[in-house]
């Protein structure tokens, strides 16, 4: 048994090794150790040794101590891909090196711009254990990193041993590089054989990294693997799927870049919709396809029945509404009005009375409709096609004597695997068993998703249809930390996993009982957490949350889709209850935001090219001043009057504001109110952006919508499921505007927000801080992480990061970037 003293091999920030954004090297997979984020160009020895081991793409370089520990030392993650490209060696492999000798240059602005992280684990690759590491924070070459300790191989007391053999195919494209063969010595651990791999006329041990890959195999050549011990079958069952050339795909999947194809096992990335990590098993959804019979009995009989079928659907959906909240609960409210369009209900007739059945006569309606509605231009109207293939599955559902939304039994931790989903199909999920959700289709901000995010369900979008092709009952992982699905990972992984999980719900358990008390920066600046809100029972949830008020209530998800406008009555009420339930903290109204792709059937718009160019927001109420007029003054109506604010949503410029005010002062004064509530204007058009100084100048607040900031900047529709992942808010263009809204916002002492998806983003508080945005409205499920997040980190670090991510090209750097800052936060924590 030997003790060896290393040193750090380059100078960075010295971080835990579970900070690694790889799952092999987090889990300690490759080996025990610490990780390193590089600042200096220079990788050096960490002991006096033997260079055992530089990989072809010299991105992984084993020093052997000489008392015989392996240390191996891989710079940044995914970088065998670069072939070697960004890195000089200054050694030759085989040879000796003294302690801190430099032994590889690489190009750091390169790295950082080709690789997707430079942090570089330091693991012990060799039997052993670590007895002391450095603690989290800067380090420079030279300084402490750990003291190992080798250990004698494990012995099989008492066993017999027996000898097998057998022959397998490298399946790996890179051959056995580090990650497989980590992969593969991890599968080992719980065995005790001595496990050797043969190739090319040498042995290396299974056991060891550093051997397996000095055997120097390719992809595709065929190794021989000798097996000795008492456990020796189990030895090579663990081994089995890692290596036989049928089975390569599972552990492709961590060797190789995550691919978009459809596959039994793998790897498929997705837009994240609602962060957390869940483990659990494939449980596919798919609309239901029913036999109706051609030929009707009697059109009056027909006719009743499916009147009677449609009278049922409508009731059972207005009854599913009253228990929802929300934004389901409004689209619920939306499909019991359209299930009784008289449209429909004609073209159903007139089938009927051509000698249909009813469950005929519907279906030929209904899809008569969404055929005609789908080939529209109209995004909101191709919406409605797809309501319109739901309600037809309903209403056949009941003529066929069934319940009309079938209640869709899932396994226990079911990941629900669908194209895409209506908000009625996810209510009709049967949530306490769902762990988590994955689509094909749809956007990070659609409907939903913003559902699916308010329960806390972890979601990923716009998977692509391989989704759809993971059969029932498979083992996955849902990573809506970094965007991932893993299909059939292998035991270890799936262990690491669950592990993982298991470990955010206690986190998260912690997270809710602070999240009462308010939040600082570690030096001291303090940020405001308000909730996003969208219902009584919402407002609610934010307060148990932690919530400091409401800084956005969406009042079209209140009335959305009702035959006529909320009188005044009602709107005050609705918002005199949003307010109690918030306990006096301060509520936010935003004036209805309807058009674009929130459509409301009161309100019909005239046709327009291009709804999100169009009358929509401010501008609509404007066109429609009566309503907005009602609006202005149900608020007013609210007691206390301090309580709450106005927010006009998509404002250009300050005409709309002074507009919009000049008509809330008639209200109060006819009201004979003396006194305006703050009125604040959202940032949602780039124009907003830069003439955010004027805006600041007379807005009693500013808050950024950055869906549709982004969506407008980067000229994306914000539905798109194509380009749903090149819609970020962390794209630098954004950044920029935020930047010039923050500094307006400081300038004319006015708070800024933001209030769009961004503000539940984790990964963009640091930016945000760094830009000078000090209070935030996110979903309710959120604000205890996000909270605690906060208080890890540091404003001064906050600006200085910012102003890198500013400087970047990308929304894809800014992301990288992101994940070191929260390595960083973690261990500036762990440190204190
Ligand atoms: C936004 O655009 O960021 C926003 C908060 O408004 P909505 O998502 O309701 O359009
Ligand atoms: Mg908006």
């Amino acid at each position: 048994m030997s003790r060896v003293k290393l040193v750090s091999p380059f100078a960075g920030w010295c971080l835990p090794l579970a900070e690694v954004p790889d799952p092999v090297f987090a889990g300690a997979m490759a080996g025990d150790g610490v990780a390193i984020d590089p600042t200096g160009d220079t990788l050096c020895a960490p002991c006096d040794g033997e260079i055992v081991s530089m990989q072809g793409a010299r991105h992984a370089v084993t020093v052997r101590s000489d008392s015989g520990v392996d240390i191996l030392m891989h710079v940044g993650i995914d970088t065998v891909n670069l072939k070697g490209a960004g890195f000089e060696l200054l050694v030759s492999p085989g040879g000796r090196v003294k302690q801190g000798a430099p032994m590889l240059r690489i190009d750091l602005d390169k790295l950082a711009r080709t690789a997707p992280s430079l942090v570089t684990p330091v693991v012990l690759a060799s039997e052993g254990r670590v007895l002391a590491r450095a603690r989290p924070g800067p380090i420079a070459v030279g300084e402490f990193l750990m003291e190992v300790e080798g250990v004698a191989a494990k012995a099989a007391p008492g066993a017999a041993p027996a000898q097998l053999l057998r022959r397998f195919r490298v399946p790996f494209d890179h051959g056995l590089h580090v990650r497989p063969a980590a992969l593969i010595a991890s599968a080992l651990r719980p065995f005790a054989s001595d496990v050797t791999f043969i190739a090319r006329g040498r042995e290396g041990s299974a056991r060891s990294t550093v051997a397996m890959m000095s055997l120097g195999v390719h992809c595709g050549e065929t190794i021989e693997v000798r097996v000795v011990g008492a456990d020796a079958a189990a030895a090579l069952a663990a081994l089995e799927p890692l290596l036989a050339p049928e089975m390569p795909a599972a552990v492709q999947k961590e060797v190789e870049k995550p691919r978009k194809v459809p596959a039994d096992s793998g790897r498929l990335e997705g837009v994240i919709a609602s962060r957390g990590v869940a483990v659990g098993v494939a449980a596919r959804w798919a609309q239901e396809e029913f036999e109706v019979e051609e030929r009707g009995t009697n059109v009056a009989s027909d006719t009743a029945t499916l009147r009677n079928a449609i009278a049922f659907v409508k009731d059972y959906l207005e009854g599913l509404a009253a228990l929802a909240t929300g934004e389901a609960q409004q689209l619920l409210l939306a499909h019991a009005e359209l299930v009784q369009d008289p449209e429909l209900a004609r073209r159903a007739a007139d089938s009927i009375a051509s000698g249909k059945s009813a469950g005929f006569a519907w279906r030929d309606a209904t899809r008569a409709m969404a055929d005609s509605l789908s080939k529209l231009d109209d995004a909101r109207m191709r919406e409605r096609a797809s309501d319109l293939r739901d309600l037809e599955s309903q209403v056949i559902r009941v003529l066929l004597g069934e319940l009309p939304v079938a209640r869709k039994e899932l396994p226990a931790n079911a990941i629900v695997l669908a194209d895409d989903l209506l908000p009625s199909q996810f209510m009709a999920l049967d949530t306490p068993r769902l762990a988590g959700l994955c689509l094909a289709r749809g956007g990070a901000t659609s409907h939903v998703s913003i559902i699916a995010a308010a329960n806390g369900i972890p979601t990923l979008v716009a998977v692509g249809p391989g989704v759809l092709e993971i059969a029932d009952g498979t083992p996955v992982v849902l990573d809506a930390e970094h965007g991932w699905i893993d299909v059939d990972p292998p035991a270890p992984e799936l262990a690491a996993a669950q592990r993982a999980a298991l470990q955010r719900a206690a986190e998260r358990a912690a997270d809710l009982e602070a999240a009462q008390n308010p939040a600082s920066t570690r030096d001291g600046v303090r940020i405001t957490v308000n909730a996003n809100v969208g219902s009584v029972d919402e407002a609610r949830a934010a307060v148990r949350s932690g919530a400091e008020g409401c800084g956005l209530l969406r009042t079209e998800f209140l009335f959305l889709d009702r035959r006529a406008p909320p009188t005044e009555d009602e709107q005050s009420d609705e918002y005199a209850r949003i307010a109690s339930a918030l306990e006096g903290k301060p509520l936010t109204i935003r004036t209805m935001d309807v058009g674009g792709d929130k459509p409301i059937a009161y309100l019909p718009m005239p046709r327009e090219d291009n709804p999100a160019l169009g009358l929509r927001g401010v501008r609509a109420s404007l066109w429609r001043p009566e309503l907005l007029r009602a609006q202005l003054t149900a608020i007013l109506r609210v007691q206390p009057h301090g309580q709450c604010k106005v927010m006009l949503p998509m404002v250009n410029d300050l005409e709309d504001l002074r507009t919009v005010r000049a008509i809330a002062a008639e209200c109060a004064r006819e009201m004979k109110r003396a006194t305006l509530p703050s009125i604040g204007v959202m940032v949602e058009t780039p124009a907003a952006a830069v003439m955010a100084d004027q805006l600041a100048s007379e807005a009693d607040f500013l808050s950024i919508g950055t869906n549709d900031l982004s969506q407008y900047t980067l000229a994306i529709d914000r539905g798109h499921s194509e380009l749903a992942d090149k819609l970020d808010a962390l794209h630098p263009a954004v950044l920029r505007m935020i930047r010039t809204v923050a500094a307006a916002g400081q300038a004319n002492g006015k708070s800024v927000s933001v209030c769009g998806a961004m503000g539940s983003d984790v990964d963009a508080l640091p930016f945000l801080i760094g830009l000078g945005v000090h209070e935030i409205s996110a979903t309710a499920a959120m604000i205890p992480r996000l909270k605690r997040t906060i208080r890890l980190l540091d404003a001064a670090e906050c600006r200085e990061l910012a102003r890198r991510a500013l400087a970047l090209q990308s929304a894809s750097a800014v992301r990288e970037l992101a994940l070191l800052a929260r390595g960083r936060a973690r261990a500036s924590a762990e440190s204190t």
